[in-house]
């Protein structure tokens, strides 16, 4: 097969590598891009979107399923026996995934970037081969983008098949399991947790934290806590999986140091992520690393010139959009532009019911800088618009300096509030103070308003507490 030479070359078309393309793509750069599944990447096909999908399905099959039950019947709706068809649900979400890969494709062709299919290796920092289903296809390049992402961690004692399944498969079951373990409860053992206990498993968490979703600070937690404890979600706290015994049953060793057999349906184990750094010839090259992941300067250029890295196999947070900023930078820094990272937050949502969302720095981050804060907590039991969607559960908080009063830190939890995190990523990227918040008029009757008037509490001005 011929070589083929360009100019800047993507490795990986997630959402980190299909960005860089296109921008680069629009930049006039001659770019080539190598995926070995699908356009999207793990978020696209794997990741955040089918995960949505599920999860919406699930809180629509919950809300009638609660109406059935007459359970609440608050809302004055009853319907009868409602059933899912989860086959029906994947291949429904299966669709999205189907119009959003294609779409990247298109996007991909518009910009005029050579789109190759097949598993790259490198030769050497300028030379990539790949196997594709007509051959071997070499590409030679000025500039190569490293973005393979990242895979699940397996635990070596509850290795991934059988009934024990990574997110990957949690997302394609075809009938719902009778119950459900989940180890992990960091943000795909929630999301998906709770997706299946609406959807009828009975499920049970095992973390080996002293709380739910370490990741965040404890206040946020609670209100998931609590609605897991309404879904019957049993969560086992300070708790290990060990592995399998007897007939397939998960065995715990508890907090308490007793050990514990759960019969389980499914295994979904779920305890992080780590960068996929094998078998693309990472041993070719002579990159530093940070830790496990490849190791980026400010502008994701790697130890050896010519090589950037962007998203999830350069570390933490291992987001989408903190990928897909990190791709757009660096095909601008290929076309010349002057750029860094210079942004001042990458806000965090977790898609959990309640749903969870953090911009900038918590309450005990800001206190570590040492500074004088004043932080204001508006409670949506207090928001005409949360009572209304029955979600008065949860919380908008503002932390900002005492001195002058520039927002460091927003964080939400509640129902629908992961719309919100524009708002509060706007106002720290500008850097808002809390006049500027409590003097913008929000719209009513809705939940942006608890911004507003967390805002007003931090300044001693809340009206409706
Ligand atoms: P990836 O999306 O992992 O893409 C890497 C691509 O490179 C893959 O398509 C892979 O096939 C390809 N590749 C790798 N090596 C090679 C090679 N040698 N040759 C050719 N191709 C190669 N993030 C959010 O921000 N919000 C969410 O709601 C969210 N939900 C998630 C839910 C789940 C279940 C999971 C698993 C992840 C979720 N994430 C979410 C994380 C998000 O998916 C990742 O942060 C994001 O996909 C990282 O993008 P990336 O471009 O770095 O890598
Ligand atoms: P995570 O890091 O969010 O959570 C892992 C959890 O597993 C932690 O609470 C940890 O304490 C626990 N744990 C680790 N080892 C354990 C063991 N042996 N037994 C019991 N518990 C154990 O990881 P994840 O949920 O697998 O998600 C991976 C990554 O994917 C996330 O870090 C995030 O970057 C990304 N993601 C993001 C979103 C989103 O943005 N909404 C959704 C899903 C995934």
């Amino acid at each position: 097969m011929k070589e083929i030479s360009c100019k800047l070359l993507v490795v990986g078309a997630g959402p980190g590598g299909y960005v860089s393309a296109i921008r680069a793509g629009q930049l006039g750069i001659d770019t080539v891009i190598v995926e070995a599944k699908k356009p999207g990447g793990t978020c696209l096909t794997i990741g955040c979107i089918p995960s949505k999908a599920l999860i919406h399905a699930a809180e629509e099959f919950d809300i009638v399923r609660r109406a059935a039950s007459n359970g609440n019947g608050l809302l004055g709706i009853s319907a009868a026996s409602p059933a899912i068809d989860l086959a029906k649900t994947v291949a429904w979400k299966d669709g999205i995934v189907g119009r959003l890969t294609s779409g990247v494709s298109g996007l991909l062709k518009k910009a005029r970037v050579k789109t190759v299919h097949g598993w790259a290796r490198f030769r050497d920092g300028k030379t990539v081969e790949v196997e594709t289903e007509t051959g071997i296809q070499v590409i030679r390049a000025e500039t190569i983008v490293i973005a393979t992402g990242s895979v699940p961690v397996e635990l070596p004692s509850l290795p991934f098949g059988g009934a024990v399944i990574s997110s990957t498969e949690a997302l394609s079951l075809k009938k719902v399991p009778g119950s459900l373990a989940v180890v992990g409860a960091g943000y795909i053992g929630l999301e998906l947790g709770i997706a299946y206990a609406k959807l009828g498993s009975k499920v049970t968490v095992v973390e080996a934290t002293d709380r739910i979703l370490p990741l965040y600070d404890s206040e946020l937690a609670k209100p998931v806590a609590k609605r897991l404890a309404a879904l019957g979600v049993e969560v086992l706290l300070g708790a290990k999986a060990q592995g399998l015994a007897g007939a397939g049953d998960l065995t715990i060793a508890g907090a308490d140091g007793t050990e514990r057999r759960l019969a389980a349906e499914q295994i979904l184990v779920a305890v992080g992520r780590k960068p996929a750094v094998e078998g693309w010839g990472l041993e070719e090259l002579d990159l530093a690393r940070a830790g496990a992941f490849i190791r980026i300067d400010d502008q994701c250029r790697t130890s050896m010139r010519g090589i950037f890295a962007i998203g999830d196999v350069t570390g933490e947070p291992m987001l989408a959009h903190r990928a897909m900023a990190q791709g757009e930078m660096v095909a601008e820094i290929v076309a010349g532009h002057k750029r860094s990272w210079d942004k001042r937050c990458i806000p965090a949502i977790c898609f959990t019911d309640p749903e969870v969302v953090s911009a900038g720095l918590s309450p005990d981050e800001a206190k570590a800088t040492g500074r004088e804060l004043k932080i204001g907590l508006f409670p949506f039991s207090a928001n005409g618009r949360a009572m209304t969607r029955h979600g008065e559960d949860g919380f908008v908080r503002v932390v900002a300096r005492a001195d002058n009063h520039v927002v460091l830190g927003i964080q939400a939890v509640g129902q629908g509030v992961s719309e919100l995190a524009a708002a509060f990523g706007m106002a720290i990227e500008m850097g808002a103070r809390l006049e500027d918040i409590a003097g913008t008029i929000h719209a009513h009757p809705t939940q942006g308003e608890a911004f507003q008037e967390a805002a007003l509490k931090a300044l001693g001005q809340a009206l409706h507490i």
